[in-house]
């Protein structure tokens, strides 16, 4: 398959400008189900089955998580499903030295921040 030039097309952005206008806080992300409340971090997730194939809106660590996953099975990677330490979200890990769901998640690791609560989670 080509390789286009850029990651997000301009179809992309429109609908991603589209879906957000709909958007509403606390509206379920695609991919893993919790409500989204900050405008400045939704993502349009590609279709794909890990969100039932539609491009509709996620969460940017989901969006980020999912297109790692994808680059690592290219390059025959293993994928390990681990959970986060912080959030509790079952995750793939793309190398053995992941220990987060994302890179913020991975820095708070790092800090020695306090695991959120199972339940309300904050984004
Ligand atoms: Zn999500
Ligand atoms: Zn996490």
């Amino acid at each position: 398959m080509p390789r286009k030039a850029s990651k997000w097309g301009a179809e992309h952005q429109k609908r991603r400008a589209k879906l957000i206008a709909r958007w509403r806080p606390g509206d379920p992300c695609s991919r893993c189900g919790f409500g989204m409340f900050d405008r400045d971090r939704l993502q349009l997730g590609h279709p794909e089955p890990g969100n039932g194939m539609r491009s509709a809106l996620e969460h940017d660590h989901c969006n980020e998580s999912a297109g790692g996953v994808k680059g690592a099975l290219i390059q025959g990677k293993t994928i390990r499903t681990k959970t986060c330490p912080i959030c509790h979200v079952q995750y793939k890990a793309t190398h053995k030295d992941q220990i987060a769901c994302s890179r913020e998640h991975a820095a708070a690791v790092k800090r020695g921040d306090a695991p959120w609560p199972v339940s309300g989670r904050p984004w």
